[in-house]
């Protein structure tokens, strides 16, 4: 019998989502904005703002990247300015400052996390002294050093914009990640810890802030009885339909997370023996695992494709590490501030590679996984 496609994260239903989609269409509230958008926003609230002080405001959006355009837009981000970027990142998280006219300068990763290397930061600040931004990506769902890199933010005078795409319900010291930078964005895309099929969230403990990203989300409409727009808008609000599949899956979060920290785990268990390890995190922090990444030891004659390749043919979803932003022809032109002599991001992408971490996938699966990386070796 043919084994079915094992998978490296694919969304995970409960029943609780159909019903509140379910609610949208019995009332015909069938647009954005509505009473699931409302509510999904007050649960992420209370979510993230869990033993704070202060209460976090949330905003509904199509997408992730949309949520770190108007990050951008809000940190006022303009023509030429300079962002300094993770370098290794997915490319949602620096293509929004591009739609402003900024620059991405890209900051090289440090090896304790994979996230953006403070040394490497602070040695950008002396490059680029009047920047004024710093876009911080939480690799894998894996915090970054947030002491550090906030010290460096608040002695520069620069705002930070954390993408935590990938992480969230990851917590840093107890904090939720989501929660350090001054406008932070989250993502629910299909392949995220949880999904609305496709969304996001602005996260600010700024009100104005939150107000401000509505009226640029809505198409900038003034109040006037007619449509009357002194600013350029966009159409960027989630629709009330899938934030009824958001408010099913935040039931599930924990759960998920819990899930996914066990693949993990099972993984670091079952390759202990190969020359390989996994993707590191400070032990302060609490990932969610969204992703279980292995890095090949140095000097090990085999490649991370080789072994995609192999499981490929064992009917195994695995993906490359994502490809540092710096050796995208796209961003051939920008600079990469490093302070080890060759590119941490590089390295890692040369040598690592992310591993199914569907939490459908069972025990025995996992096992077979680990049997066919074995084999590779
Ligand atoms: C998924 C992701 C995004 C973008 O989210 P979308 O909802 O797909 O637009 C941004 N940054 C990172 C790091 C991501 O993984």
């Amino acid at each position: 019998m043919e084994r079915k496609r094992i998978s490296l994260a694919t969304p995970t239903m409960h029943g609780e989502e159909i019903g509140f989609v379910q609610e949208a269409f019995d009332k015909n509230w069938i647009a954005p904005l509505g009473f699931n958008c409302d509510a999904f926003e007050e649960e992420m609230t209370s979510y993230l703002s869990q033993g704070l002080n202060e209460k976090y405001h949330t905003l509904a959006l199509c997408s992730g990247s949309a949520a770190l355009h108007l990050a951008y837009k809000l940190a006022g981000v303009k023509r030429g300015d300079i962002v300094f970027c993770s370098d290794m990142t997915f490319a949602a998280t620096v293509n929004p400052v591009s739609y402003e006219g900024g620059v991405q300068v890209f900051i090289d990763s440090e090896r304790d996390t994979w996230n953006m290397s403070p040394e490497a930061l602070e040695k950008a600040f002396e490059k680029y002294p009047q920047t004024k931004v710093v876009a911080l990506a939480h690799l894998y769902g894996t915090p970054s050093k947030m002491d550090e890199i906030l010290d460096i933010c608040a002695r520069h005078n620069a705002i930070l914009v954390e993408d935590a795409a990938e992480s969230l319900s990851a917590t840093y010291k107890g904090r939720e990640t989501g929660t350090f930078g001054k406008y932070n964005a989250i993502s629910f895309n299909g392949n995220k810890i949880i999904t609305t099929s496709g969304g996001g969230m602005l996260i600010t403990a700024e009100k104005s802030a939150r107000d401000k990203a509505f009226f640029w989300a809505t198409q900038a409409r003034e109040k006037a009885a007619w449509y009357q727009h002194e600013e350029i808008g966009y159409n960027y609000r989630m629709s009330n339909v899938v934030a009824g599949i958001g408010r099913g899956q935040l039931l599930h979060l924990e759960e998920h997370r819990a899930a996914k920290e066990k693949i993990y785990r099972r993984y670091a268990e079952g390759l202990k023996d190969l020359p390989v390890s996994m993707n590191p995190y400070l032990p302060y922090t609490k990932p969610n695992f969204w992703l279980s990444c292995m890095l090949i030891g140095k000097g090990v004659k085999i490649s991370p494709m080789e072994v995609m390749e192999k499981l490929n043919a064992a009917n195994i979803e695995t993906r490359p590490i994502w490809k540092p932003m710096h050796m995208q022809p796209v961003f051939k032109a920008h600079d990469c501030v490093c302070v080890e002599k060759k590119s941490v991001g590089e390295d890692v992408f040369a040598r690592g590679l992310c591993l199914p971490s569907d939490i459908k996938m069972t025990e025995e699966e996992q096992s077979f996984v680990i049997e066919q990386i074995k084999n590779c070796f």
